[in-house]
């Protein structure tokens, strides 16, 4: 079997165990079904997410001048408090901004490798949990747009991490915590307009991942410099396929690269 398309992060659904499907053009793959599977994964070309053309990736999945223009990858997207479309003022495309800014935003805590603070639209959860391969997660605030949650996200750096470890998260060497503790202890730093939107009595939600082995020293597959690669995959998690000799593929960071997977 050998399925083609253009990489997309995979899209997930939570339960026992998270399930993982990855859409090759006309085959949508169930990823979990593929486990303990020999798999090639060969570059093809590339694919810009947005204008669809054959040009190298910048970031994002975007050709350079996509990632330049597209209003989905404005600064507010990795920086939510220079959100302006709550004040009327447009970055790129202020009916796109107001569609994806003036909704419900969830300040939450995730434990991948660490805590961390992040900010994601309430509809993105647990999704981008999951995405970021923590295995518990908890909602501080929900707030009524993006602005007030990146205000939050930038008062809490002060005091929890904002970045994971994608080794140890990959190595599964991690701690289990008490986020609800996190939350009260952190709920001083909050910044005074958001302090209505705190979530109380809220519990941890746990992600299990279907990973049958953990990589000790993951190496990661980079197609440009090795064009095709052929492994077990032998788990998944975050965004990564774990494959049984410890390299590790970041779908997401490959967005708008054309690969062939082959189950050999
Ligand atoms: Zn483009």
């Amino acid at each position: 079997m050998e399925y083609q398309g253009v990489l997309k992060k995979m899209t997930t659904e939570n339960g026992d165990v998270i399930q993982y499907y990855l859409d090759m053009n006309s085959d949508f793959l169930n990823m979990n079904q593929l486990l303990n599977k020999e798999l090639e994964i060969s570059f093809v070309t590339y694919e810009c997410l947005s204008c669809g053309k054959e040009k190298q990736i910048y970031r994002q999945g975007f050709c350079k001048s996509c990632f330049f223009e597209n209003p989905n990858a404005g600064d507010w997207i990795m920086r939510p408090e220079l959100s302006k479309a709550h004040l009327g003022i447009e970055d790129r495309d202020l009916e796109y901004e107001k569609k994806a800014q003036l909704q419900p935003h969830i300040v939450y805590l995730a434990n991948s490798s660490n805590v961390k603070v992040g900010v994601t639209r309430k509809s993105q959860v647990p999704t981008r949990w999951i995405d970021q391969g923590a295995h518990e997660a908890i909602e501080i605030v929900e707030v009524p747009n993006r602005y007030l949650a990146g205000i939050t996200e930038v008062a809490l750096k002060e005091h929890v991490a904002d970045k994971t470890n994608w080794r140890k998260m990959l190595k599964n060497d991690i701690e289990e915590e008490d986020l609800s503790k996190w939350q009260e202890r952190l709920r001083a730093f909050i910044p005074e307009e958001v302090q209505e939107y705190f979530i109380e009595n809220n519990k941890e939600t746990e992600l299990n991942f279907p990973v049958e082995k953990y990589p000790e020293k993951p190496k990661s597959l980079n197609l440009s410099k090795t064009p095709t690669y052929q492994g077990k995959l032998v788990g998944i998690k975050g965004q990564y396929f774990i494959f049984e000799d410890q390299t590790v593929f970041n779908v997401r960071a490959n967005e708008g690269l054309v690969v062939k997977i082959g189950v050999v």
